[in-house]
């Protein structure tokens, strides 16, 4: 089982798995320049999309709009086009022109810096927002997707039914050193290790300490 006791040490053989597979596209940005907007804009691009379809869309939008005025000047089917073939470009094209308008309109044409802010604007949910705080302002924030609700889950470190419970369970129990690096790790790890679907243990450190909650088949 995966408590408190070993979490040290599960993080350590997680991050050296991860360390051959590469950064995620929108921590790479923020690595480069913490661009609050496009990294924004990158995390709503980002949902339900390969990081390289993610790239490409973001820095060909970027190509064309330097900041959320230049957005809000563009209309519906030249972000479509832009954005294509990111999922649910379509969707997101109007998305983003919303955030545009209320970005300028409600807060100034600046990305907020407090969560309830952040989860006003349109297409930005709490996985988004932690993102954004943990990227963009270095604030502490815990971002689960469906790779860091899976994989906690797995490890009995938690027993939760939606990512939201497990932002709150995490929130309770997870010492506060490993909350920024929790989402970049396991989205890396989850991708190449502990799929959804058939997961490598037989390749994974964690193999002899993991329970491998729910897991019915495995490689
Ligand atoms: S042992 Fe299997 S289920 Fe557990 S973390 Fe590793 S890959 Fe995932």
């Amino acid at each position: 089982m995966i408590t408190n006791e070993n979490i040290s040490k599960v993080f350590k053989i997680v991050e050296n798995h991860v360390k051959k597979f590469g950064t995620p596209y929108v921590t790479e940005i923020s690595l480069e320049k913490r661009d609050l907007f496009k990294i924004l804009v990158s995390t709503i691009l980002s949902a339900r999309t390969k990081d390289e379809v993610t790239k490409i869309a973001t820095e060909r939008l970027f190509s064309k709009i330097k900041n959320v005025y230049d957005l809000q000047k563009l209309d519906e089917k030249e972000i479509e086009e832009l954005i294509y073939p990111v999922g649910f470009y379509r969707s997101k094209a109007k998305l983003l022109k919303k955030l545009a308008n209320v970005l300028i309109e409600e807060f100034g044409g600046k990305v907020p810096q407090r969560i309830e802010d952040l989860t006003k604007l349109p297409g930005v949910g709490r996985k988004t927002a932690n993102l954004v705080l943990i990227l963009g302002f270095n604030k502490d924030g815990i971002c689960v997707d469906t790779h860091v609700h899976r994989i906690v889950n797995r490890w009995g470190y938690v027993k939760t039914k939606i990512p939201e419970e497990t932002e709150m369970e995490l929130r309770k129990k997870l010492p506060k050193k490993f909350w920024k690096r929790i989402n970049t790790l396991l989205v890396s790890f989850g991708q190449n290790i502990c799929k959804p679907v058939s997961p490598k243990c037989s390749v994974c450190g964690l193999k002899d300490i993991c329970p491998k909650i729910g897991v019915k088949i495995f490689r």
